[in-house]
């Protein structure tokens, strides 16, 4: 059987069984995902300069012919050295390669190569160590530079893509119809992706690139719209507005911010509709999402409809319990709390009074939307911290009952074009600015030199009334030199926190010892919390006013950020000192970011630049498919395009049925992986 496009990656010629598996390893499965494994850069053999011109300690393109190649040395450890003398026809140059004795064998004596690598020496003797190469007479001379993964060459990733794209040449497809491409530029499909691995000049691989990128935005745009008309069927839960929210209002004990007002009323006007409301309320930490979600539970009590509340922790869920059931129970409405941990007894309880529409708020984990959990009349379902779940379960979600109205929670903000893409299926509710009063959360960053006065600073702070969190990587012990908690806080109890009531919190633990521990903390009958991130997301003990995170190079912006955020929830002062002894750059870099500001909003920004964007959408965080070329800093002007084109295409074929979006339908479908318009 001759190969295609789609046939095992290991048929292609040179490849086998044991390459197959490193492909796969890259997430290549055939000749297809080959061909979008897109050159990180590329290597430009024309421009070439004369060995004395080469500046020394840096990188540069030779031309150069090899008149001697000296015998191989083995030298101690098993290492071999190969030289070569080689002149570029004024001056003469060593070439050196390390343990590499194939790439040395496969260079030959009187043969010209252009040569890439980095030039050493001094002006009388120079060498170039480990060079890429190809022959002079090659005519590809701007070659691919590609991710590589062990056990897979530069070159023989070159010899298998040329193979793929010749596959592509003899059964070519087009996802874009003529028109499409003509209005927004673009060349065609095939030619975008010759050019995106061999192109024959910088304006080609531009070219190429943009158009790849404009598909990869635009998949996106049309999977995530695809997703949300999905949803806009009718809601059974068409509510009446006419509800006083007067006593909900007063029973608060602050009055909420302009942010939570519209953001309620926002709410409310969907809530009234007669297609489901699909909305993400975005908003900072700590600036009382939960409190627009009871607002929420209460209008809808009030309209005889229940409310499912999500979180992705028990101790998450059993808070919000307590703050829900303090709130609305006095308002008259029951709250019911639903995790996993229930014996079988009170779960078949809560069960039973779910299904007699007894209750009129449900908190829980997510096995409140299990199968075998019947509502009564289920008409809003929300979910907390919701960057904990991605768009398949959004998706899943949506076929709940009958259609419920859904609101998420994200206590990660974004910007607001990539919201509209990683949210493209949902409408978007932003608070702004916290509660008055509150002061934002002073961060330090130290080495672990100074880890006994940031433990005085935290025992002052106790001594003052206040609570702390100490947070660690690990839980264990390990052969990494992280923090563990269990040891930590064994050591903490007899040296720097000795006579302080501690206690230690992590995932591994049984949640009734979790629930236990956090009841304890949330007293105050526990002053300090060692812990891992379990309290990454939503814990709200407003008397803890500070936090120490141990080997903060480990965690990422936001995740920093959702940690700090922890503190800071309550009229004191609130301080978090980062402690690290990592100097690398990025780490600096982080460190920097996270202690010159509080935003959430400029904080996700930077993680955004630091990680790339391919990274950023691909993250388990948003359950995208990960954008492999469109670089969306520099183009928020494609990102535009791109969704006015989706609009364009989906108001001509609102689910892509026509012919000439065959392909395109097919290809969103293979970059989201599950078939999400069926
Ligand atoms: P998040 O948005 O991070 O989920 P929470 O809903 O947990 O924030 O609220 C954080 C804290 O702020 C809680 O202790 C809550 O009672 C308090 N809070 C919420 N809204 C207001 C407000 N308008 N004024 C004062 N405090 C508020
Ligand atoms: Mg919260």
């Amino acid at each position: 059987m001759p190969a295609d496009l789609f046939c095992d990656i290991e048929f292609l010629k040179g490849v086998g069984k044991a390459r197959g598996e490193k492909y796969r390893k890259l997430g290549i499965n055939s000749p297809y995902e080959l061909i979008y494994h897109i050159p990180k850069d590329y290597l430009d053999f024309r421009t070439h300069v004369p060995v004395c011109q080469a500046p020394l300690n840096e990188s540069s393109v030779l031309k150069l012919t090899i008149f001697r190649k000296l015998p191989p040395q083995r030298i101690k450890g098993g290492l071999v050295i190969c030289k070569a003398a080689a002149t570029d026809g004024f001056d003469d140059i060593l070439i050196v390669i390390y343990n590499n004795v194939y790439a040395f064998q496969a260079l030959q004596e009187n043969e010209t190569y252009f040569m890439f690598g980095k030039v050493t020496g001094n002006f009388t003797r120079r060498e170039i160590t480990s060079p890429v190469y190809i022959k002079a007479s090659e005519n590809v001379l701007i070659q691919p530079k590609y991710h590589l993964t062990q056990g897979l060459s530069a070159n023989m990733i070159r010899s298998n893509m040329r193979q793929a794209l010749d596959l592509l040449h003899k059964a070519p497809f087009e996802t874009l119809p003529d028109h499409v491409r003509s209005k927004y530029q673009l060349c065609t499909l095939v030619s975008a992706l010759e050019n995106v691995h061999f192109p024959s000049s910088d304006s080609a691989a531009e070219i190429a690139r943009h158009r790849l990128a404009f598909d990869e935005l635009l998949k996106l745009q049309l999977g995530m719209s695809l997703l949300k008309s999905r949803s806009r069927r009718q809601t059974a839960y068409k509510l009446n507005s006419g509800v006083d929210m007067a006593p909900f209002f007063s029973s608060l004990p602050f009055t909420l911010t302009d942010g939570q007002l519209s953001a309620v009323n926002e709410i409310i006007a969907d809530l009234c509709r007669s297609t489901p409301m699909n909305r993400l309320l975005q908003g900072d930490v700590g600036s009382g999402k939960t409190a627009v979600a009871a607002a929420a539970c209460f209008f809808a009590a009030k309209n005889n409809v229940q409310s499912a509340l999500m979180a992705p922790t028990e101790i998450l869920a059993s808070q919000h319990f307590k703050t829900l059931s303090d709130l609305l129970e006095p308002l008259g409405l029951r709250v019911g709390l639903l995790t996993g941990s229930l014996t079988p007894k009170k779960k078949e309880l809560l069960r039973n009074s779910i299904s007699s529409g007894e209750l009129d708020v449900i908190v829980g984990t997510h096995a409140i939307i299990q199968k075998d959990v019947e509502y009564a009349a289920l008409g809003l379902v929300i979910t907390d911290e919701q960057h904990r779940f991605g768009v398949q379960q959004r998706a899943a979600l949506a076929e709940k009952g009958d259609s419920p109205h859904r609101l998420v929670m994200s206590a990660t903000p974004i910007p607001r074009t990539l919201a509209l893409y990683i949210y493209g299926d949902l409408d978007v509710s932003a608070i702004t600015q916290l509660p008055k009063g509150r002061k934002p959360v002073q961060t330090f960053a130290v080495t672990g030199k100074m880890r006994q006065r940031a433990f005085s600073f935290v025992r002052q702070h106790l001594d003052e009334g206040r609570q702390a969190y100490v947070v660690c990587p690990m839980i264990e012990d390990s052969d990494s030199d992280l923090f563990a908690v269990k040891s930590y806080a064994e050591n903490a109890a007899k040296n720097d926190l000795k006579g302080y009531s501690t206690a230690l919190l992590h995932g591994r633990m049984r949640s009734n010892e979790k629930e236990k521990v956090m009841k304890q903390f949330r007293n105050g009958d526990i002053q300090v919390l060692i812990c891992t991130t379990v309290v990454e997301v939503g814990v709200d003990v407003p008397n803890a006013a500070v936090m120490v995170i141990e080997n903060a190079e480990r965690f990422g912006l936001s995740q920093l950020h959702q940690l700090r955020g922890r503190v800071g929830r309550g009229q004191y002062s609130s301080y978090c000192i980062l402690i690290t002894d990592n100097h690398s750059e990025d780490c600096l870099k982080r460190m920097k970011i996270i202690s010159s500001t509080n935003d959430g909003f400029k904080i996700s920004e930077a993680d955004l630049k630091l990680r790339g964007p391919g990274d950023f959408f691909g993250s388990a965080q948003h359950g995208l498919p990960p954008l492999k070329i469109a670089d969306v800093e520099c183009s928020m002007s494609l990102m535009n395009q791109a969704k006015l084109c989706c609009e364009e295409i989906l108001a001509a074929d609102p689910d892509l049925s026509a012919p000439e979006h065959h392909t395109l339908r097919v290809d969103t479908l293979r970059l989201f992986n599950k078939d999400i318009v069926g």
